[in-house]
């Protein structure tokens, strides 16, 4: 049986109510198998009710970009997984590098979130990986088993990691496949000391020409796209890969 692969889309801070539009109108259209492929796309927060009037058939999912910790409060800016599982959004991408880096996100912040965003049954997507330096001087395996210690609350039914190493996200570099690849195990074997069964997608800077590479890496099922998500003729020709 063929593994059933993730696509999810991270939009990031793009795309105008009529791109979006557009977007969605091409790829609902699109015909491809999705026994075999689940696409999620994941817009800015004010896409989100839009979109979720537009991908009424479930072919396309939605997930978002965050979410809070608390479901209603005091809270300027914020947004509740409560008001995210009203629009439909089934997923939500947690811990991403952008987070950490820009919004102060602690381990701690990013596990909280995780359980908040479960409780209303949101799965979560949680982003793991290493800076350029840490991989420099060897130290991934110790950062990434540290990320998954601190963020991964015990008792949770259904894990998705993404793998994302900072240095490969936009830049147009992608670690060697044999890296992911052992990136993959040694998430996969950490997982597993407690009874965890991880889904493990890879990100950064994945497009057209290295997903099916990528997708074919054991333990890999599935990509989280920023920038190559972007262009729906490009998404489709990745999904067709499959
Ligand atoms: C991301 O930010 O999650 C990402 C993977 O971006 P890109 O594909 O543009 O490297």
């Amino acid at each position: 049986m063929k593994k059933k692969i993730f696509i999810v889309a991270n939009w990031k801070m793009n795309l105008s109510i009529k791109d979006a539009t557009k977007f969605i109108t091409i790829i609902n259209r699109a015909k491809y198998d999705n026994k075999i492929t689940k696409v999620i796309i994941c817009p800015q927060f004010l896409l989100i009710p839009k979109l979720s009037h537009l991908l009424q058939n479930n072919r396309v999912l939605l997930g978002a970009q965050d979410s809070h910790y608390n479901l209603s409060g005091a809270f300027t800016g914020d947004t509740s997984s409560d008001l995210l599982k009203y629009f439909n959004c089934e997923y939500v991408i947690l811990g991403h590098s952008e987070r950490r880096q820009y919004h102060n996100e602690t381990y701690n912040i990013v596990k909280q979130k995780i359980l908040t965003a479960v409780s209303v049954k949101i799965k979560p997507i949680i982003c793991v990986g290493e800076t350029l330096d840490e991989r420099k001087k060897k130290n991934y395996k110790k950062v990434i088993e540290d990320q998954l210690e601190k963020c991964i609350p015990i008792n949770l039914k259904e894990v998705i990691i993404a793998y994302e190493p900072i240095w490969s996200i936009g830049t147009g570099v992608i670690p060697k496949y044999s890296e992911i690849e052992e990136v993959s195990n040694i998430i996969y074997e950490f997982l597993k000391k407690k009874k965890l069964r991880p889904k493990i997608l890879y990100g950064g800077s994945v497009n057209k020409k290295n997903f099916k590479n990528i997708i074919s890496i054991k333990n890999i099922c599935g990509g989280l796209i920023g920038g190559a998500s972007l262009n729906p003729h490009e998404l489709i020709e990745m999904i067709e890969k499959v």
